[in-house]
């Protein structure tokens, strides 16, 4: 098969217009093309005036061999890479110690999804409810002011990503190409099969809710199990000479389960089960993250600037965008998570603390756009060090805590315009941008909302982003904070057999052991680690 790439037509081209050009780009006649499929479709939006459709295109074609031969110096043109997903190993007949995967979001899936298909049986423990029951308590702290601390934003079959934009790409590098593996999963569960190959994949928040579901009864129909309201409150140990081995882990209801091998996917959230894996002598650092807050804008402006004369057309959906600017203090500041069409939500799991998110129908035809604005933090900044890897999650909680505070201590969030922002005085009225934030949000002066180097970059930043999307810096764009779970604050950190460094059998794995910041990585990186749980228990 061979690959062609940047091939560039009219984003309004007719369908058929797609063969004629592959065979006038290879200089075949149209019936010497077999067959073909579109591996990747994406855009250059920084010339909107000139929009193509930029197509990589995997081709099955008579005389093969020759054609390349005759592009052989085109760099366009070559030989389409091996992308199916192969097993790594298969289960013994005599499978003694199941493994366990703890928590079931993206990474706590794959992990448990790859274990299931070698025929590892894995048992999965999670903390939350499924997801159905999951969304009706999700949806209290959104419409009722009622917070539930182990079943909401963050905690819950689906993990962190379920009520999201489901946004699919990633900056990993995969030579493997497992995040197709990702994809062709999602897609069996029920995913639009444009996910494998439209350039920015997204799902949208109801589709994930029964994707789930699906993930999970396969799993189960392989013979593995998914035990819900199960929350892991340590490891059982067995102490070695050089590192311990894990032979179980212990509940939050008194029991345990017995294993040699656990996948810990827990998410950026489980700072309780940080706080015990740490007591329990687990080797964890602290990291850096980012904290900000999330903007908000009418969509329609983001599609101006972006598409220009092509906004609204539905080929391209809801425009996204994308900015850093490196800020005179040295903090970077920069957009994050953004959610065209969406709504912010609320994405505390703690009481009487306010943390902002966002998400999007698959539709994302809301009439706000919205993302994070965040400034990056250190250890340095918050006090971090090896001895006192928790201090990410003090400072995150003391900002959360600040939030809820200024937000009127009813998990509404405290929001101000950005000309108000800037202008360095509280806002008392709202102007065109309606906040989409759930509960509410309380009107006041966030500078006391983050420490004084990050509202400083960002009253740099705010200007500089109206440079390259026109509008951006408008006065009535609503601020709303605050956005402190970007990422993991700490890292539990693995070896080169992805096991913990001091722990054997112990999987640190995904965004909450910092592997992962996204749906996408964080099934890429339970893919491998249940690889490598595999190849343990395989004797390989
Ligand atoms: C509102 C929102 C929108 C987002 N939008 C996007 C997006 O569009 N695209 C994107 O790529 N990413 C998005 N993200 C980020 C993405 O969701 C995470 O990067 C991803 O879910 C991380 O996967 P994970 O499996 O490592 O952890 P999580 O998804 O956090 O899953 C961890 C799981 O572990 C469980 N758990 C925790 N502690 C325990 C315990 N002690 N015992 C048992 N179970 C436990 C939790 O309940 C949870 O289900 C969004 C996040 C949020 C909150």
């Amino acid at each position: 098969m061979l690959r062609l790439t940047e091939l560039r037509l009219p984003i309004d081209h007719p369908p058929e217009a797609l063969l004629a050009a592959i065979a006038r780009k290879l200089a075949v006649a149209p019936a010497e093309i077999v067959d073909f499929t579109v591996f990747k479709r994406g855009y250059d939006a920084r010339k909107p005036e000139r929009l193509s459709f930029i197509y990589t295109v995997d081709i099955t074609l008579k005389g093969e061999a020759a054609v390349l031969k005759k592009h052989a110096k085109d760099r366009h043109v070559a030989v389409a890479p091996e992308t199916r997903y192969h097993f790594v190993a298969r289960a013994p007949d005599n499978l003694k110690s199941r493994p366990v995967v703890v928590g079931f979001g993206p990474c706590g899936i794959f992990a448990a999804l790859l274990l299931a298909q070698m025929g590892f049986r894995p048992i999965v423990l999670e903390r939350g409810k499924a997801v159905r029951e999951r969304t009706q308590d999700t949806w209290g702290l959104w419409r009722k002011h009622v917070l539930n601390p182990e079943s909401n934003v963050q905690f819950g079959e689906g993990g962190a990503g379920t009520f999201s934009d489901g946004k699919l790409y990633s900056q990993i590098k995969d030579p493997r190409f497992l995040g197709r593996k990702v994809m062709a999963e999602f897609v069996k569960a029920g995913a639009p099969e444009e996910i494998l190959y439209v350039s920015k994949p997204h799902i949208g928040t109801f589709r994930l809710v029964s994707m789930v579901e699906q993930m999970r009864a396969e799993i189960i129909a392989l013979g593995g199990e998914v035990r819900f309201e199960q929350r892991v409150t340590g490891l059982e140990i067995e102490q070695g000479e050089r590192r311990g081995r894990v032979r179980g882990v212990q509940l939050a209801s008194g029991g345990t389960v017995a294993t040699d091998h656990v996948v810990l996917a827990l998410g950026h959230s489980a700072r309780d089960t940080f706080e015990s894996l740490h007591a329990q002598g687990v080797y964890m650092e602290p990291k850096p993250f980012s904290v900000g807050f999330r903007i908000e804008h009418p969509q329609s402006l983001i599609d101006k600037a972006r598409l220009g004369p092509h906004a609204g057309n539905p080929l391209l959906g809801a425009a996204d965008y994308k900015l850093v600017h490196h800020a005179a203090n040295g903090r970077a500041v920069y957009s994050f998570c953004m959610c065209p069409g969406g709504t912010v939500v609320a994405a505390t799991s703690e009481p009487n603390r306010v943390v902002t998110n966002g998400m999007s129908q698959y539709s994302r035809n809301e009439r706000n756009a919205n993302a994070g604005i965040v400034v990056n933090v250190d250890p340095a900044d918050y006090g971090g060090s090896m001895e006192n890897p928790l201090a990410g999650i003090a400072f995150q909680r003391e900002l959360e805590s600040r939030a809820f505070e200024l937000g009127g201590g009813n998990y509404d969030a405290p929001a101000q315009l950005v000309g108000d922002f800037l202008a360095g005085r509280p806002s008392t009225a709202l102007g065109s941008v309606e906040p989409s934030y759930k509960p509410g949000v309380k009107l006041t002066d966030l500078a006391t909302a983050l420490p004084p180097y990050a509202i400083e970059a960002m009253r740099e930043a705010l200007p500089a982003f109206g440079r390259q999307i026109r509008g951006f810096d408008m006065a009535d764009a609503v601020l709303t904070g605050v956005e402190t779970r970007t990422s993991s604050p700490l890292r539990i950190t693995r070896g080169e057999d992805f096991q913990s460094l001091n722990v054997k059998g112990l999987y640190p794995a995904g965004e909450g052991a910092g592997y992962a910041g996204g749906i996408l990585s964080a099934g890429v990186d339970g893919i491998k680690v249940a690889e490598a749980v595999a190849l343990a228990i395989a004797g390989r």
